[in-house]
């Protein structure tokens, strides 16, 4: 009786509220041709980790295979000539549709929705994930897969939601972010205003978790009602999943409550239980986020798929709040926790990604939900590079990935983007603008913040923030350009033929030395090294080389991101410079006496 009277209030004021537009919009980039840093990954991903994947998880419909075919779609938007990649998608996507029963249900339970804890939930999440990656891959040309997903959705809708429907517990959360994104996509694809009602489903599901008494567990976010919560708690995967729909949800149905529970549960994500390479979900026991300020390094868990939670949850936070924060930490957990899964050949991976760790990574994992699921995310990373403001007359620059044909809408022109970088190593970076039409804009480039998690210090400290450019491209046909972009400092090149400007500028990229809050234990009287987005890890058994944290092999013995502070001391090979070019990664004079050798012996 009493859960029915608080379901009735909440859903009076679900009917008094509406959509908040989100503060930005990220503009997909299936045409971006990516060369450098970016460019040498994916194609040791895409040769070297999937196709072997597909074999080992076989080709048919399943959780783990939505993910692996998400990143197989945005392989193919690299490489669309890769044919035998073409042909595993398509027997994938055939079979997992033909697992879709009559009435919409995807799964394997029976009977269904009777046990919270069997992933029934988190297994449909994927399938409308990938089934609305499919819909854009395929540019609307091929609704199969995705006119499954929204008669799954509608299955879901017509199962659960106010009375006389039911209520539920989702054992692990995931459907959530999935039924947003299907929303937004059924408004992109057949009209604004047709997706509302599957976001307005996740907004149940999501203040929903707490109703059943018996399912009440921290493990997957059922502990609270959501508009409580404070705390990142539980297990990390279904947290940040859990988070990222709440975020979403909240801006989506402009549920004000939800809106400021995920703002604290991120916060406390981020400056009271982020690691250093981006990890949350550090606790062994529970594979969950830990208490406050209590962040393990050899033990800690730091799973990827909860990177890859993490990954969605900042880009549902940047739609709820703008970019200031979110593209800080996607970045740290995309170049560290994420990279670092893999091995750099991409032969090998690990399901635990701890700061301290001796063991190498290894083929494959019996629970394999990483394999599939850490190459989405760096696939999709190129989608995160540029957004736009919702009136259109903003670009921003988010990412630093050297590409060229990258294109955006602003100002109402389509404007064309090439970037040319050496980022990760070098911060120098020239941005192309080439415009179809004479046009003005706003252009805001972000300065990376290196200390966004409220835990660490870095010095020297680096400005930050996104720093605006006015923009105008003036096309005059047969005669000569004038262009102008106002903003410092920056140097223009022009070109004679096209309305173009290429704005060169360079981020602050100093070696940085990094300290941790005196309330996290395990890393009193340590420091930490990065540069740029990169966290250094120190490895081999006297610590004598030191090397990007996803770069570290652990073959030569244990390899650990923080060292005792006044271990250091120089060395011949320093003073030459040889690990730094070992590692791809240049210093400079000024910073080269601060690095150093450690011949500490293993403790
Ligand atoms: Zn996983």
């Amino acid at each position: 009786m009493g859960r029915s009277a608080v379901v009735g209030v909440v859903a009076l004021v679900a009917a008094s509220v509406g959509a908040t537009p989100p503060q930005v919009r990220f503009v997909p980039q299936p045409g971006l041709r990516i060369s450098g840093f970016w460019a040498e990954r994916l194609d040791k991903l895409e040769q070297s980790w999937i196709p072997p994947c597909w074999k080992r998880l076989g080709v048919r419909g399943g959780a783990f295979q939505r993910n692996l075919a998400e990143a197989t779609m945005l392989a193919l938007e690299r490489h669309p000539e890769r044919k035998e990649l073409a042909g595993i998608l398509e027997r994938f996507v055939r079979d997992d549709i033909a697992r879709q029963q009559p009435d919409g249900y995807v799964g394997h339970c029976n009977p269904r929705y009777a046990d919270y804890g069997r992933h029934e939930l988190y297994g449909q999440g994927y399938f409308i994930e990938a089934a609305v990656r499919h819909m854009a891959f395929a540019k609307g040309r091929d609704r199969r897969y995705f006119d499954a997903a929204i008669r799954l959705a509608d299955h879901l809708d017509s199962v659960f939601g106010p009375p006389p429907k039911r209520t539920w517990t989702d054992g692990h959360p995931g459907v959530e972010k999935a039924l947003l994104t299907l929303a937004d996509a059924v408004d992109r694809w057949d009209g604004v205003g047709k997706g509302v009602r599957y976001a307005e489903l996740a907004r149940y599901f999501i203040r929903h978790q707490n109703d059943i008494a018996e399912y009440r567990h921290t493990y997957c976010q059922s502990h609270e009602p959501a508009v409580k919560m404070k705390e990142a708690v539980g297990h990390a995967v279904r947290g940040t999943y859990f988070y990222a729909g709440m975020a979403g949800s909240a801006w989506r149905c402009g549920d004000a409550e939800l809106a400021e529970a995920a703002r604290r549960v991120f916060e406390s994500a981020v400056d009271r239980k982020g690691y250093i390479t981006g990890g949350v979900g550090g606790q062994w026991a529970g594979e969950a986020f830990g208490p406050d300020y209590k962040l393990p390094n050899a033990r800690a868990y730091l799973e990827g798929c909860a990177g890859c939670g993490l990954y969605d949850w900042c880009t549902e936070m940047a739609m709820l709040d703008g970019l200031d924060r979110s593209e800080d930490v996607r970045e740290r957990v995309v170049y560290n926790n994420l990279l670092g899964t893999f091995s750099e050949d991409f032969s090998c991976y690990a399901y635990q990604n701890p700061p301290a760790c001796a063991n190498p990574r290894y083929p494959w994992h019996t629970l394999p939900c990483c394999v599939g699921n850490v190459p989405r995310v760096l696939e999709d990373f190129k989608n995160r590079m540029y957004a736009v403001s919702p009136d259109g007359d903003t670009l921003y620059l988010n990412h630093f990935i050297a590409s060229t044909d990258g294109e955006v809408e602003v100002g109402g022109t389509r404007v064309r983007l090439a970037l040319a970088t050496d980022y990760p190593f070098d911060g120098k970076v020239a941005l192309t603008l080439t415009a179809e039409r004479p046009v003005a804009f706003k252009l805001r480039v972000r300065q990376p913040n290196r200390t966004e998690s409220a835990l660490y210090t870095a010095e020297p400290a680096v400005p930050h923030g996104y720093r605006e450019f006015e923009v105008k491209l003036v096309a005059a046909r047969g005669a000569p350009q004038t262009l102008a972009v106002r903003g410092t400092p920056q140097t223009l090149a022009a070109c004679p033929h096209a309305a173009s400007a290429t704005i060169r500028f360079e981020l602050p990229m100093p070696l940085q030395r990094v300290t941790c809050d005196a309330r996290v234990k395990a890393n009193r009287g340590l420091v930490a090294w990065q540069q740029g987005p990169i966290v250094y890890a120190w490895e081999g058994k006297d610590f004598t080389q030191r090397v990007p944290y996803y770069a570290r092999l652990n073959h030569g013995g244990p390899s650990r991101v923080w060292m005792p502070a006044d271990g250091m001391v120089p060395t011949a090979e320093t003073e030459s410079g040889d690990w730094f070019r070992n590692t791809g990664c240049p210093l400079d004079a000024s910073n080269r006496k601060v690095i150093s050798s450690c011949f500490l012996k293993e403790r």
